[in-house]
């Protein structure tokens, strides 16, 4: 499999993941005509979204508008949407579904949103797992072994919100940030990681870090030396563009199922 993120970060969220057969993207929230040169040969198969906020879902009346393309989400999810006459699949948390050599499936999160889900994509292709985390509170209920790889969330430092001088705007912040239905902190995020890698994990992806925060090369050493695992990448919050993971395999190939 080959993770192509077109940009990660509150500004926006789109991850391309494809397997020579399928092709999905894993939310959609940068408009189409960013990242159209980027997008442009690739046949794409579905979108998988995982809540309705901005970041997320913006690009996608520019995506419908612009491919036939089916998107899945959970049903209020998808209504909140609302483009009309799209190609919409609701999905039900843990039932999984396939898009063509995908088996997906959905759990939920702690999120101020609808109803937000996470997934596990597995490729039928060469049996390997994928987890997709961003946008949730907590992982506190979530336990998941064996994954090849990791696409996670890794927001802020809880550390930056302990200063005793906090503006109004960081008062505001911290309070959604740190609450449970808010975002990732790269304690929760090591916190989660320490208890889900095992000898199966190949690569570890932070994703979603605060916009604000040019210091993402800290966040991957961090986390590299809290798990001492070496193949942690950070992604660039301030960049929009292709920047490719190649998830390679190691496993035997699966049929499908
Ligand atoms: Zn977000
Ligand atoms: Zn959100």
């Amino acid at each position: 499999m080959i993770l192509t993120t077109l940009s990660s970060s509150s500004k926006g969220n789109m991850h391309v993941l494809s397997n020579g057969v399928t092709s999905i993207l894993l939310d959609c929230g940068i408009k189409f005509n960013r990242v159209f040169e980027y997008l442009y040969p690739a046949k794409l198969d579905g979108v998988i979204l995982t809540h309705e906020h901005g970041d997320h879902i913006g690009g996608c009346q520019s995506l419908a508008q612009n491919r036939i393309i089916p998107f899945y989400g959970t049903k209020e999810t998808l209504d909140k949407v609302n483009i009309p006459g799209f190609d919409k699949y609701a999905i039900e948390p843990l039932k999984t579904f396939s898009i063509v050599s995908y088996n997906i499936v959905a759990f939920e999160v702690h999120h101020d949103a609808a109803h937000p889900v996470n997934y596990l994509i597995k490729d039928n292709l060469s049996g390997a797992q994928l987890l997709y985390i961003t946008d949730t509170g907590n992982l506190d209920d979530i336990e998941i072994h064996d994954v090849d790889y990791i696409l996670i969330e890794c927001n802020f430092d809880e550390e930056w919100y302990q200063k005793e001088e906090l503006s109004r705007s960081e008062k505001i912040k911290k309070k959604r940030l740190l609450g449970d239905k808010g975002h990732l902190s790269i304690q929760k995020t090591i916190e989660f990681l320490k208890r889900t890698i095992n000898h199966n994990t190949k690569k570890i992806i932070l994703c979603h870090i605060s916009h604000s925060f040019d210091g993402y090369k800290e966040f991957e050493k961090k986390v590299q030396q809290e798990l001492n695992f070496e193949k942690v990448v950070a992604l660039n919050p301030q960049f929009i563009g292709p920047v490719v993971n190649e998830l390679e395999e190691e496993k035997e190939v699966m049929p499908f199922e």
